[in-house]
């Protein structure tokens, strides 16, 4: 017999399909792990079957070894579906699936220290790829190291030494040649941080949650639409309950961010910490590995985790939630660039079982199926508890700057912080402030320039002192009058946290404030330990970016300040508007969550935004009517897919000729073959050179079908077919963000 064998790599070019001899007594099946000599390497090579056959056609070498581990039928499956999906190698996405520690010695580890240093990546990982394939990195253990570290962000070096045979002199080796770094970190081998003693029960459902527990069936999607507060959470603990007495297991997938000990205890008081598995990227290599196999031996039947935690080997899966399902980290930015969403479809589908979305702000996307009757729709109107939703008042910044203030606080948000001050309540103020995306706008009107093309808010370029648009690549000059109300007050935006705590100091020098951004968390400082220490030491003011929007709950919170909502609303993103509502609403649902009334203020150029306006009555069918029309009138999502091929190289020349023969080859099949999409020019990326890697782009506006993959699946193997120095190409569908 034979064996269809992939190779476990991220080389593009073997991503196919090989032949191997199955010895006699060796039992292979499908979803073996097996060891393999592949063409002339001296050291075996990992390879997974995936098929299994009578004869080949070539002359073949046997298999050399069979692993203990293998992988689940359905998997292969799954892992064959996203890869042409995804447009990526099969070993990547089975590479998810596969126990943490990839090598073939999944040996326990053990981590006694509280304290212990970490190592992780100091290059980028195509940087490392580059030089484990041209041969600059020869030795086979430190090889191994890397490949150990690229799947498994953090480990100690008692993983590395468990996991790979290396020892700590080759990590000292790969740190001295700059491709590793040492970072401290507090970890605990038990993910749960404290005793959760108090056990909760069952509540008494209210008719709203009845009706939608009921409806949740044996198998389907369901889109559980529920303000927040308003009783989802108690839904997920009784279907939960339901599946246990099943004997069935449920992974429940929530935003990484919120993935906080206050969430995971929740679930602990009802069903104890014996048989929940907690799975996401800040547990180290070896708390990771424990939890793993508490799943797969079935222990753990509740699993709560992050995206990647959709690969859980789940025993006698039952159930997939999705909380917050409109988040933007269930999309992977990394290969395989995949959609947690779209997994879980796949999953509960090829099982028949329930999907659950939940979501106080659904995705334009998950709403629009649930109104063509694609997915179930289940609505909770009402709050749980009978708490009141916080009130909202929209200052108009525009007549702060007429009557002389020119501070980043309003006269209404200084007075309100005031009071906050007295009475000794906490406030939370909030800097939106994504990506890179810098705008001008006009201060007297709220005017900030569009891309006539595309109708996207045009990014400001500091260097070329240019504006352009992230879509088509238009480019125009600066305005320094406006031309609808010929004010010469045009405004920069993209002011950070930094400054506003510089401002919130002057204006309250007695306030206690704590800022909370990707400066002030970093490894060692968690944005968990500057919630608890906000939350423990009362601190009066919190200063923080997107991090402090998901989730939390502060008791005694009862203002929340939004600075500047007008810096999501000018992403240069077609999904500016739904970023905007979708944080709105969440930044509003953190004020007044204890027993005292909420106040929120959202300051803005544009009160008259309908994105804003309609976070400030909490409606979203106001909302999400308003922006379905505009979506299909400009053919946006969900009226079609956008597909971003990224490419970048060392050298300019060379990028501009890969991204050349590209687009010829797209048009001229695009032409040729009558295929109905909207393929635009190669433009440089919003930013356009990072790490010395030079970086276009080309965008395709299409319904992804068959047709399209394989089109897509076409030109990149005529980019392998180029054989170039240093470009790299890689293809990504509907991304979360264009800057
Ligand atoms: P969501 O997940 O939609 O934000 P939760 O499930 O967290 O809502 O519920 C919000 C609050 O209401 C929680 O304190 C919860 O304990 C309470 N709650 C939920 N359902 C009920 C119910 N049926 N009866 C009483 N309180 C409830
Ligand atoms: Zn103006
Ligand atoms: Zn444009």
């Amino acid at each position: 017999m034979v064996a269809e064998i992939i190779i476990n790599s991220s080389v593009k070019v073997l991503n196919r399909i090989f032949d191997y001899e199955i010895p006699e007594n060796m039992n292979v099946q499908i979803g073996s792990r097996v060891f393999v000599q592949f063409g002339n390497k001296k050291v075996p090579d990992e390879g997974i079957v995936v098929g299994i056959k009578e004869k080949s056609e070539y002359k073949v070498k046997p298999i050399l070894r069979l692993q203990e581990e293998s992988i689940e039928k359905e998997n292969i499956e799954l892992a064959k579906w996203m890869a042409k999906r995804y447009i990526c190698n099969v070993s990547d996405c089975l590479k998810l699936m596969l126990p943490p520690g990839t090598t073939s010695k999944n040996i326990v580890a053990r981590v006694k220290e509280k304290c212990i240093n970490l190592v992780t990546l100091a290059k980028d990982v195509d940087e490392i790829q580059e030089d484990i394939d041209n041969g600059k990195i020869k030795s086979e253990k430190q090889k191994n190291v890397l490949e150990f570290l690229i799947n498994n962000e953090n480990a100690t070096v008692q993983d590395i030494e468990l996991f790979t045979d290396a020892s700590r002199s080759i990590v000292n080796t790969l740190i001295k040649n700059g491709y590793l770094e040492q970072v401290e970190q507090k970890v605990e081998r038990n993910p749960f941080l404290h005793k959760v003693e108090k056990r909760t029960f069952d509540l008494n459902l209210t008719d709203e949650q009845k009706t939608a527990l009921e409806s949740i069936k044996e198998k389907g999607e369901y889109l559980l639409f529920g303000v927040t507060g308003s009783g989802k959470t108690e839904i997920y603990l009784q279907l939960i309950e339901k599946a246990l007495k099943e004997n069935k297991s449920s992974i429940m997938l929530v935003p990484e961010i919120s993935l906080t000990p206050q969430t995971v205890d929740r679930f602990i008081a009802r069903f104890g910490e014996e048989q929940i598995a907690v799975l996401h990227s800040k547990l180290s290599a070896g708390e990771r590995f424990d939890q793993w196999n508490k799943i797969k031996d079935g222990r753990a039947k509740i699993i709560i985790g992050a995206r990647s935690a959709i690969f859980a080997p789940a025993v006698n899966l039952g159930l997939i939630i999705i909380d917050e399902e409109h988040d933007e980290s269930y999309k992977s930015e990394m290969t395989p660039r995949y959609d947690a969403k779209e997994v879980a479809s796949f999953l509960a589908k090829q099982k028949e079982i329930p999907l659950v979305l939940g979501s106080a702000t659904p995705d334009m996307n998950s709403y629009y199926k649930a109104q063509k009757g694609e997915i179930t729709l289940l609505t909770l109107t009402k709050r749980a508890n009978n708490a009141s939703l916080p009130q909202v008042e929209i200052i108009d910044l525009r007549n702060e700057l007429a009557n002389g203030n020119k501070s980043m606080i309003s006269k209404k948000l200084q007075e309100e912080i005031e009071k906050n001050l007295l009475v000794k309540k906490q406030t939370i103020l909030f800097l939106n402030r994504r990506g890179f995306s810098t705008f001008i706008m006009c201060r007297d009107c709220g005017y900030t320039v569009k891309c006539k093309r595309c109708n996207i808010t045009m990014t400001y370029h500091k260097n070329e002192n240019k504006l352009k648009c992230h879509y088509c690549g238009y480019e125009e000059n600066i305005v320094t009058e406006c031309p609808d109300c010929h004010s010469k007050n045009i405004k920069y935006f993209g002011a950070g946290t930094q400054r506003l705590e510089d401002e919130v100091k002057s204006l309250f020098p007695d306030a206690t404030t704590i800022r909370m951004d990707v400066d002030t968390v970093s490894k060692k400082n968690s944005h968990e330990e500057i919630l608890d220490k906000f939350r423990n030491e009362n601190i009066d003011i919190l200063i923080g970016t997107q991090m402090v929007v998901k989730g939390h709950h502060f008791p005694n919170v009862t203002l929340v300040g939004v600075i500047a909502a007008d810096s999501s609303l000018n992403l240069g993103d077609f999904k500016a508007n739904e970023k905007t509502f979708q944080t709105l609403t969440q930044v509003a649902g953190r004020a007044g969550r204890g027993e005292y009334e909420g106040r929120v203020i959202v300051q803005t150029y544009n009160p008259d935004n309908y994105a804003i306006e309609y976070s400030k009555i909490q409606d979203y069918s106001l909302f999400y009517n308003t922006e379905i029309e505009l979506r299909k009138q400009l053919k946006y999502p969900p009226f079609c897919d956008i597909i971003v091929i990224d490419m970048s190289a060392k050298n300019l020349a060379e990028l501009q000729k890969v991204a050349k023969n590209l687009h010829t080859y797209l048009k001229t099949r695009v032409i040729n073959e009558k295929f109905g999409l909207l393929l635009y020019s190669p433009v440089p990326c919003p930013v356009d050179k990072i790490k010395d890697r030079y970086r276009w782009r080309m965008i395709i506006k299409c319904k992804y079908d068959d047709r399209v993959n394989n089109l897509l699946t076409d030109a990149l193997n005529e980019f392998i077919g180029m054989k170039t120095k240093t470009a790299r190409v890689n293809i990504e569908l509907n991304p979360n963000n264009m800057i």
